[in-house]
């Protein structure tokens, strides 16, 4: 039986990488139907919301969902369509790995991380407010519940692929309450794994000196929202950047697989987007549904192409097109066929 997913191209560059990650899905011997649903700024034009029903019910019903970057006007306008479809579907685990590849040239070598972010509130529960013309309120919400879950998350993560390290993220020296908790329920979940999984806790500012000196010292993270996009995106810096970032939102029903970066509006349309990140989403997606081979093949091909270098595009040191480089993944994995 195929696996049916909801493919939301996205704005800006989205439908490009889209495009790209979808034949190189396709070629890797694995069945797929793609249910095309739009959502984003157009949309957001014609239908009078950015994110319409319709897609959040694609999602709930495939289980299974690969997006592109949607843009969010700052500071006014529509509320994120990417942290509305994380709410609406309890998408409560954000996953992103971070290794360095091959061929892409960054300061560090042998990055292996994997980021552990709290989807669903703390700052991001997106309660604020006014208080008269010269003040404004935002509400972190931090709560038992959330925190014992996403810090599970990343223990169950850590035993499930023989990492051997979960380091929790927090202010909690500041925020006594709201972090404290967090903190306290990562502990009450660490002592569950205690004979297997090493547990040990950073205060954020310090993690992040840390990150940039030694990263080696580092293996799965878990934070509240708001640090783990921070420190999700320093982490893709550490393996070169979000061109080749990939993420995943993993709820109890439905998972969205998607890359870091955004919709990069002055690249679209251009044939110039590196689809590594949204591939490297992709094999995330794989590896969600248990296709392990297949998704170690994409992964394989992929750094073939990165080694090689030939046809990688220009934030890589190549000269090749979003489209060229899919074309050459394709080809890679045309030539090493699944076995039957
Ligand atoms: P961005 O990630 O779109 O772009 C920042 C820069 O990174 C780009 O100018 C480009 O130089 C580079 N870059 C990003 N992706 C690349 C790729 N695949 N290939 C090559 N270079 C790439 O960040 P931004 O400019 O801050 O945001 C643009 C829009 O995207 C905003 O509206 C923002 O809200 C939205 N956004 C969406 C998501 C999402 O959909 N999950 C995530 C982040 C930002």
């Amino acid at each position: 039986m195929p696996y049916r997913v909801t493919l939301i191209p996205g704005d800006g560059i989205g439908p490009e990488l889209a495009e790209a990650t979808r034949r190189v899905l396709d070629a890797s011997g694995v069945g797929f139907e793609w249910d095309v649903e739009e959502a984003g700024e157009a949309v957001m034009a014609a239908e009078g919301t950015p994110l319409p029903e319709r897609v959040l019910d694609s999602v709930r019903r495939n289980g299974l969902g690969l997006k592109g970057p949607i843009t969010t006007p700052v500071g006014e306008g529509f509320r994120s369509v990417n942290v509305g479809l994380r709410q609406a579907l309890d998408l409560y685990a954000n996953l992103r790995p971070a290794r360095s590849l091959p061929g892409v040239v960054t300061r560090y070598d042998g990055v292996d991380l994997v980021i552990v972010r709290e989807n669903t509130e703390d700052l991001y529960a997106g309660i604020e407010h006014r208080v008269g013309p010269d003040a404004a309120e935002s509400i972190k919400i931090i709560t038992r519940g959330a925190s014992e879950r996403i810090a599970r998350f990343a223990f169950e993560y850590a035993a499930a692929n023989g990492r051997r390290k979960v380091t929790a993220v927090h202010k909690a020296n500041i925020m006594k309450l709201s972090d404290g908790l967090f903190l306290e329920a990562c502990r009450t979940v660490a002592a569950d794994y205690a004979d297997r999984i090493e547990f040990e806790d950073r205060i954020v500012d310090n993690m992040c000196m840390q990150l940039v000196q030694k990263p080696e010292l580092y293996d799965v993270l878990v934070l509240p929202n708001l640090y783990g996009d921070i420190v999700s995106d320093l982490a893709a810096g550490l393996v070169g950047g979000l061109g080749v970032a990939p993420g995943a939102n993993i709820g109890t029903n439905a998972a969205v697989f998607e890359p870091v970066h955004g919709s990069a509006p002055k690249y679209a349309g251009q044939d110039r987007a590196d689809p590594t990140a949204m591939i490297l989403s992709g094999v995330l997606l794989l590896r969600h549904v248990g296709e392990i081979a297949a998704a170690e093949r994409v992964e394989l091909a992929l750094r073939t192409v990165l080694a090689e270098g030939r046809h990688v595009t220009r934030d890589l040191g190549g000269g090749a097109g979003t489209s060229e480089m899919a074309t050459a993944i394709c080809d890679v994995l045309a030539a090493a066929p699944a076995a039957t």
